[in-house]
């Protein structure tokens, strides 16, 4: 029968050796990584850097370029748009690549941020209407309520690929509702600044720049089909 013979005290001390050294690279390393990724939160200036790298990478995503409106859409809702006795004052911003430019981003907290909807400056209570593409005679009235968002509606058209989001409100009224009946009143719950509407549009669920005309009969009313 054989016996594995113990290793010579000397070639024992020296693989001790070895695999403390191992640890003490792996530790140093491990220091290097952390004190990198602290540097990159807690300075500015590397923030920055990293907001942009990750914007770059996350807007470069292939699924962005949706945001895009498909060619032959409707017209979209432009800064300084009348829409009855009110206007848009910050229109969609899609900040699409930060790093190059900041022409399409807003300024929020000294960074460059992407602005997925547009402003309406509106009162407190101010009625919201349910929309219509002419051919939806009711919506499905979805209310909920999220930190960012504050009291959020989401209006869906009966058969249709069109849908919409309305944030910050003061009062969301759930159910299925018809065409120019009001859903829902402006507030300024959330992270916002002011009262004013927040308002996004989605076909087939994507996220696409917001028509003139979905936001004008949300906010004046529209006409039933
Ligand atoms: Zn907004």
């Amino acid at each position: 029968m054989r016996t594995t013979s113990p290793l010579p005290p000397e070639k024992q001390w020296e693989l001790q050796q070895a695999e403390e050294a191992r640890y003490r690279r792996g530790d140093a390393i491990a220091s290097i990584l952390c004190f990198c990724c602290l540097a990159f939160v807690a300075v500015p200036r590397f923030n920055s850097w990293a907001d942009a790298a990750i914007a770059w990478a996350w807007m470069g995503a292939p699924g962005w370029r949706l945001l895009q409106l498909p060619q032959g859409s409707e017209t979209p809702a432009k800064r300084g748009d009348k829409l009855g006795a009110y206007q848009v004052s910050d229109p969609y911003l899609p900040c699409e690549n930060p790093a190059k430019s900041t022409a399409d981003c807003r300024t929020w907290e000294g960074y460059p941020r992407a602005h997925l909807g547009v402003d309406v400056g509106m009162p407190t209570g101010a009625p919201l209407y349910v929309p219509s593409d002419g051919r939806a005679a009711k919506a499905k009235i979805t209310c909920s309520q999220s930190a960012g968002g504050g009291i959020t509606a989401s209006i869906a058209l009966d058969n249709s690929k069109l849908s919409f989001r309305a944030l910050h409100l003061s009062q969301c009224l759930d159910g299925t509702k018809a065409a120019g009946e009001v859903y829902a009143y402006v507030g300024s719950t959330g992270y916002s600044t002011g009262p004013h509407l927040h308002w996004e549009e989605y076909r087939d669920g994507k996220l696409v720049e917001p028509s003139f005309r979905y936001l004008e009969q949300t906010v004046v009313g529209a006409k039933k089909p």
